[in-house]
Parts: C-alpha cells; structure tokens; sequence
C-alpha cells in the first residue's frame, strides 16, 4: 500500500479531499504559512514575506501532484528520463507555478484581500539562474515541457549556491558580482539529507582477488558527500509533476574537532570548505571550456552522485542492473557530464560486479548525448594527468574503452592510423588529453545536434570520423522552447487575443496556434494584435527609463539583440550598423528616416576581452548617439545590464525585429530567435542554427536573411580571405570603422577599439565586413516595409501563427519516440 492509501481520514491530499483553489481557501493558506512557516501576522509581514509564504501555499498544491506522479510512475513501472545537466537556467518560477496550476486570478484575488499586489510579489523572486545561457534555459525549458507531457523526468544538476554573476555598467566597462538567490531561502527546494551520496576524489587502484578473478578498488583520497536538493517541477494543468534534484556539496566531517581543540581553528573547517567549493559558483563559461580542476570536481561530482542515485532506485524496484537500459533512458546535455560513461562502467563493474561487456552494452543502452557546439574552443578536453590525479580508476576505464574502440575500427572498418587519431578519446597532439566528446560519442546510443544544419555539419567537422564508423548513430532533434513560459506568462495580451480569436484549445494542442495563420488577413484582428505589441513596447520603455533614465519612443521600431556577447553571434556587426545609420542620419537630413531604436542586452564571459570590448562600445556609441541632437531623436541605441530569463520575458514580447545574425555555422540553434518570432517579432538573420527550420515554417515572405552561408564562410576561411577589400568598396562601412577606431564614440580613450576594428580589416574572421552590405540592405527594406504598416502586422501575426514547431513540447515528443523510448506515465 502506497503511503497515501494509508494516511488517517480527514488529511488532505489530492486523492482523498481534493484541495480547493478558491481565493478564499488560498488566502487562509497563505495567512496560515506567513503565521507558522515565518512567523509574522499579516500586519507586520514584508512583500518579501508574502511572496515566500504564496510560494509555500503554492507548493503544498504542487507537492499533492508530485506525491500522485511518483506513485504513478513507480506503479506503471514507466521509463524514466534522467536528464543530466551542468546547468538549468530556470528564472523565476511563482508566476509559472501558479500559471501551470491556473491559479492565477484566484491568487491575485485572495493576496487583493490583504492589499498585495500578486504581480509586485512575483518581481520579488530572485532568479535561479544556475545557467549561462541557451544550453541551461534549453534545459529548464525540457523540464517544464516533460512534466507537461507527462513523460516521467528526472534533472539532475548542481546546486550552485551562487548562480551567474550579476552584470553592472561601471564606467562603460562590465563588472561582476556576485549573486545571492539562496540569501532569503528558496521555498520551491526541499533538502534530502538522508538521500546523499560519497563522493571520491584522487587515491590509488589496487586490485583485489574476486574468486581468481581481478578486481580493481578505488580508494579515494578525499570523499566529499553529495546531498540532494530537490525541486517540483509541475505542467501544464497540473496534471503530471516531476523532480529536478539539484546535489550540494558537504564535508563527510564538517568540522575536524580534534583540530578545532588543540587550537587550529581554520585547519578544523578547511575540510568542509573544500568540500563546499565544488557547488559553490557556476562557471560563467559559455561556448568556451573552463579548464580548472574545480570545473572537473564539479563534473564528476554531479554525474557520479546522479548514476548512483538511478542504481540505487533502480535496485529498489528490480533484481539486477542488467535491464538498467529498458528503465531509464539518461539523456547527457552536452559533454559536461561525459565523465557519466566511464562512472557508470566503473560502478556497473567494479562495485557491482557486473563483467565488462555486459556492463559496456548496458552503458551504452542507456546514454545518449547531445552536442551543443562545434567551436573548436568549446570542446571538452581534459589534460590526462590531472584527470588521472583525480579520477585514477575513471581514467583507466577510459583507456580500455578506447583500446576496444579502436581495435573495432582497425578490425571491422579498417580505419587508417589519421582515422585512428581522429576517433581516439585521447588527443596526443596537445600533450595528452582526454575528448569528452568522443567519450560522450562512443558511450552513447544516440548522439543528436539542435537544428538541421548544426547535425548535418557535426557529421562533417567534429564527428567525422566517429560517424564514418558508426553511421546510425547521429540523430536531428531541433531545439524548442517551452509557450507557457514564453507567451502564456510572458505575453498574457497576446495569450488572450489568441484565444478570442481561435478559442482556448492550442493551450493544451499547442499545434493548434496554426490556425491563428487566417486572421494575419484581418485588418481588425491585426489592429488588436499590433496593440498588444505597443502595449509590450511601452512596458518595456518603462523598464529602460527606470534603469536607465533613457526615453524611448514606442513608436520607432524596436530592434532588439539579447543573447551571451560573443564574436560570433556578432553584435559587433550590429553596432557597426548603427553607426553607419547614425552617420546617415546625419548627413542626410533631407531623407525620411525610419525611427529606430537598438536595443542590445547580455553578459561577456569575464575573461573574454573581446566580448567585454564589445559591450563597452555599444554603451559609448549609446552616449553619443543618443545625446546628438541632430539625430532628433531617429536613432536610439540602449544597452540594458544584467540579461537573464526574467528580463528576457518583458524583452521578447517587445521586439518588432529580432537580431538572429551570427555568422553562419556556428550557432548550433538558438533558442531566442524562437521566443522572439513566438511573440511576433521579425527575424532578420542568417541561414544558420535553426533559423533555417525558421525559414522553412514561416516561409520565405516572413523572414528576413541575409549573408553568407555556413559553406561560403567555410570556403572563404579556407582562402584566407580578409576584411581589407570589402571594407574598402563599401563606404559606410569603411567610414564607421574608422570613427570607431580613431575613438569618436570614446574620446576619452581614442585607441579604446582600434584592436577590435583591426581585426575586421585584417583578417575578418567573423566575415563581419563580408556580411556588412547584406546586413545594411535588409535593414533597410525593413525600414520600408515599417511604413506599410497593414503589410508589416501581417508579417508579425503570421511569425506568431507558424511557430507551434518551435515548441519544446514537440522537441521532447521526438526525444521521447526516437532517443528514449519513454512515453507518459499516466
Ligand atoms: C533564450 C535565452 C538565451 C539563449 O539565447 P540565444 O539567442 O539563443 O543565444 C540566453 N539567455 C537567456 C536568459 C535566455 O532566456
């Protein structure tokens, strides 16, 4: 009997007294966890109170689901997704709580009785921001869309204690601070001190004799213990509910008191501090490897602690672990947790005394990874040495898988030694390091890219090799992002003139929003939807003259770049744009110029000179711009500090053009050119990422694309063709560099950009100056078509109309049916 059916009559739970969810209920709840979880009446209680109290009240609702879900899944004996990520850039998750249980007017009313507004209180959550970007919201966008579908998921991450740095503005120049969303407690999290784990670190391998046969033991120097941290994640209609569960570091010892007494007061505690560094800050790392020892631990650290949580359950309910494959499916996002493949065989076979084949198929029965980028600088690689210093018994896993690898290429494909090299997990070219991508490859079942091209061009670069040898094992599964986040919540005017205009019923079938695609012929219905738009934009403007005490016109067109800065998402080339524009503007007075504001947001990783350079010049171009009067007000250009996923949800919902603009083949998806054209924003962009499933569901009327593509940039690298002839036949763009460069926009340090401009004249890498042209054309037939405004509307309500692909829930649906073969539990 489940531990429900067995609790006394008269406890609530959702099985035997469904909870009820009328305001009145729900303002004695909230008033019942202000009084006795924080001890305030409803006189003395904070907005910070409220907030925290709402959130338990809230819980208590989610909690009765997740208890019924657990229970359904261990009945059915459902497969369960084991979704293992470094990151989960979640944001705030009240308004989504409430929203998914569709709560929201009842707790707006019953917080109304006390004189609280529900919408200050949401503002009050910090966001859990344990992510740098796409590859941790992609994340926190599956969790979301699993429980929504009901399919039985697990995230297993890191509880970072502080998420990604806070971005100030000092001086023009970036700083970072530190972020603290765990200072006022986390209601959402409920810690499971009994469900923890050792950890180990360093020591030596012996070998024992196992009934004359041997077995080898990893006695670690150092064991941290690993501690779970577990979060509810509910979907849509409350109807299935899963368990993101975070680990935290903690010291088997926290203080050594036989240190403490003879007078080493700080020796006492330096075991526990090391133990708590591992989960003590994510690494502001985005599309570039953080190569320290403590990024290793971090990795180990959560991938041990989750496969050891998984064979404990799996244990719990089966006999062995040799069907571990037809239970769980464990999904590796990205290379961070591809230490998984040598772990699970270390534990499969050595502490469970499975024989190595056996363990290998089911290693490889269970895992399936995905790839996230194919920049060369982003690839996992980890010094063999350090790697053998910390994880001795993993390394030499390592090396037997490898030797069995390559023994089946020589054997069965008879691969040359150049295709030996390339398939190999360990680099002998950079002085000997392991390639978590290769690892993650060969332990894995399925391998998948993010969008077509990215996976037609993994095939081609990166996996070359690997996928002449195992040609099956390459899989497409586009990115998507989760529409209650990120146009229910986010853009409740548009939610609800959506449902006027074709009913409620793509809320449950998102596919449905399709049938929005007629009413972008309906001049009233594009009035209604263009005023939804200005009411965004106007939101926004608030927000921009709060922080930053700059007007903005509702409306001139907004034009808006938000993502991590990076030399190859190029908002470099954005800026440039604009200061030709400027430079327009000003000597050509006489032409009719289309209002525009720019509008850029994002965080420079903080070693990464020429990210940092790059905010630091659209602050200075800002200034100069936006204070000249002979632009009249035609040109603005903002710089918003500190982007994350709550600022993204009054961003999105504002944009009349979105900056999809990287240089072609290297952005592997991207996910915010979905959320911006879901919210009715036109894409002007190039053929790269998903942007190209973009074009083929919007069609080609509906989006905007310029530039080069991914082989003609491949090509013209290889010529080493650079930026000095297309700089010099094109007049603006030759004109901006230099005002850039002789220091018009930073007198105050006139050399300031001169590296960053020679770059474009040199080698032009980012085919900056190769794209500059294309760019300028496309922005300004955006212009033009800005004043055919029925022409414009039409545009935009069909971008909202042909997105229902980009949902994550389709994404998971293909996950699900071809990588996991999981469905729902219910
Ligand atoms: C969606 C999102 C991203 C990813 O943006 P791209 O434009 O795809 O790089 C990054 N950060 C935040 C906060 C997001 O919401």
């Amino acid at each position: 009997m489940s531990a429900i059916a067995k609790m006394p009559n008269g406890t609530r739970t959702l099985k035997s007294e469904p909870r009820r969810n009328d305001a009145d209920t729900l303002a004695q709840e909230i008033v019942e966890k202000l009084t006795y979880a924080i001890g305030k009446t409803t006189d003395a209680a904070r907005l910070h109170d409220w907030e925290y109290a709402t959130a338990l009240a809230v819980r208590d609702r989610i909690i009765d689901q997740w208890l019924t879900s657990n229970r359904q899944t261990r009945e059915s004996g459902a497969k369960r997704v084991c979704y293992l990520s470094m990151e989960f850039l979640i944001g705030r998750l009240l308004r989504d709580a409430i929203s998914n249980l569709g709560l929201t007017e009842q707790v707006r009313e019953a917080l109304g009785r006390y004189g609280v507004e529900l919408d200050l209180v949401e503002l009050l959550e910090p966001d859990a921001a344990l992510g740098n970007g796409g590859l941790g919201r992609l994340a926190a966008c599956f969790m979301e869309s699993m429980a929504s579908l009901g399919v039985p998921g697990f995230g297993y991450g890191i509880r970072y204690e502080h998420g990604f740095f806070r971005q100030e503005i000092v001086d023009g120049a970036q700083v970072e601070l530190p972020e603290t969303w765990l200072q006022h407690g986390n209601p959402w999290e409920i810690e499971r001190q009994e469900r923890s784990f050792e950890i180990g670190f360093g020591g030596k391998v012996t070998t024992v004799d196992d009934n004359g046969k041997p077995r080898f033991v990893w006695r670690p120097a150092e064991r941290v213990l690993a501690v779970a941290y577990d979060t509810p994640v509910i979907g849509w209609r409350g109807a299935h509910a899963n368990t993101l569960r975070l680990w935290g570091a903690q010291a088997l010892d926290p203080i050594l008191l036989d240190a403490f007494n003879s007078g080493d007061h700080v020796g006492a505690l330096l075991e526990s501090n090391r133990a708590e560094a591992i989960t003590r800050v994510l690494y502001p790392a985005d599309s570039h490897q953080a190569g320290q020892e403590l990024r290793l631990r971090q990795e180990y650290f959560f991938s041990s602690a989750s496969l050891q949580d998984i064979i404990r359950r799996h244990l719990a309910l089966n006999d062995d672990l040799t069907n571990l494959a037809d239970k769980v499916a464990i999904q590796l996002n990205d290379t961070h947790p591809a230490v998984s493949v040598a772990e699970l065989m270390r534990l499969l076979v050595d502490v469970h005394g499975m024989d190595w084949d056996a363990a290998w198929t089911v290693t490889r029965e269970t895992f399936s990874y995905t790839n996230h980028t194919l920049l060369p600088e982003a690839l996992e690689t980890w010094p063999v040495q350090l790697f053998e210093r910390l994880l001795p018994r993993q390394m030499q896993i390592i090396y037997a898988i490898n030797a069995q690898i390559i023994q089946g290429a020589r054997s069965e494909r008879d691969f040359s030694g150049e295709e030996i090299a390339a398939i190999s997990l360990i680099d002998e070219n950079n002085g000997r390091r392991v390639r978590m991508g290769q690892l993650a490859f060969v332990g894995s079942h399925t391998v998948n890219g993010v969008s077509g091209l990215h996976t037609e061009l993994m095939k081609e670069t990166v996996f070359h090799d690997l996928h002449k040898l195992y040609p099956d094992r390459i899989q497409n599964k586009t990115n998507g992002v989760t529409p209650r986040r990120w146009l229910f919540q986010s853009n409740p005017g548009l939610t609800d003139l959506v449902s006027d205009a074709i009913g409620e019923g793509f809320k449950d079938d998102f596919n449905r929003l399709g049938e929005l695609d007629r009413f972008a012929e309906d001049a009233s219905f594009r009035e209604r939807f263009a005023a939804v738009k200005r009411v965004n934009k106007e939101r926004l403007a608030t927000l921009v003259e709060e922080r930053l005490a700059i007007s903005l016109d509702p409306d001139a067109i907004f034009d808006i770049q938000v993502k991590r800065i990076h030399e190859y998402k190029r908002q470099f080339l954005n800026i440039i744009e604009a200061v030709a524009l400027y430079e327009q503007i000003r000597a050509h007075p006489e032409i009719d110029w289309t209002p525009r504001v720019k509008i850029f947001a994002g965080k420079a990783a903080p070693s990464y000179v020429q990210a940092k350079q790059i905010i630091h010049l659209a602050g200075d171009v800002s200034r100069v711009i936006n204070s000249d009067p002979a632009v009249r007000n035609l040109l603005k250009v903002v710089f918003v500090p500190n982007y994350n996923v709550s600022l993204a949800e009054i961003i999105m919902p504002a944009a009349d053009i979105s900056e999809q603009i990287s240089t072609a083949g290297l952005e592997a998806s991207g996910t915010g050119n979905m959320k911006f054209a879901l919210n009715g924003a036109l894409t002007i962009g190039t053929l790269d990422g998903a942007n190209v499933e973009m074009l083929e569901h919007l069609g080609e009327e509906n989006i905007f694309i310029f530039g080069l593509k991914a082989d003609e940039v491949a090509e013209r690298r290889a010529r080493g063709v650079g930026g000095q002839e297309a700089v010099s036949e094109q007049p603006l763009l030759r004109s901006a560099l230099d005002s850039i460069a002789s220091g018009v926009f930073s007198p105050d340090a006139p050399g300031r950009y001169a590296s960053l401009v020679d770059a474009v004249r040199d080698r032009d890498w980012w085919m900056i100056a190769a794209d500059f042209r294309a760019y300028w054309d496309t922005q300004r037939q955006l212009d033009a078509l800005w004043t055919d405004r029925a022409r414009w509307d039409e545009i935009s309500v069909r971008n909202t109309a042909r997105m229902a692909w980009f949902s994550a829930d389709r994404t998971i649906g293909e996950y699900a049916r071809d990588i996991w073969r999981a469905g729902p539990s219910r």
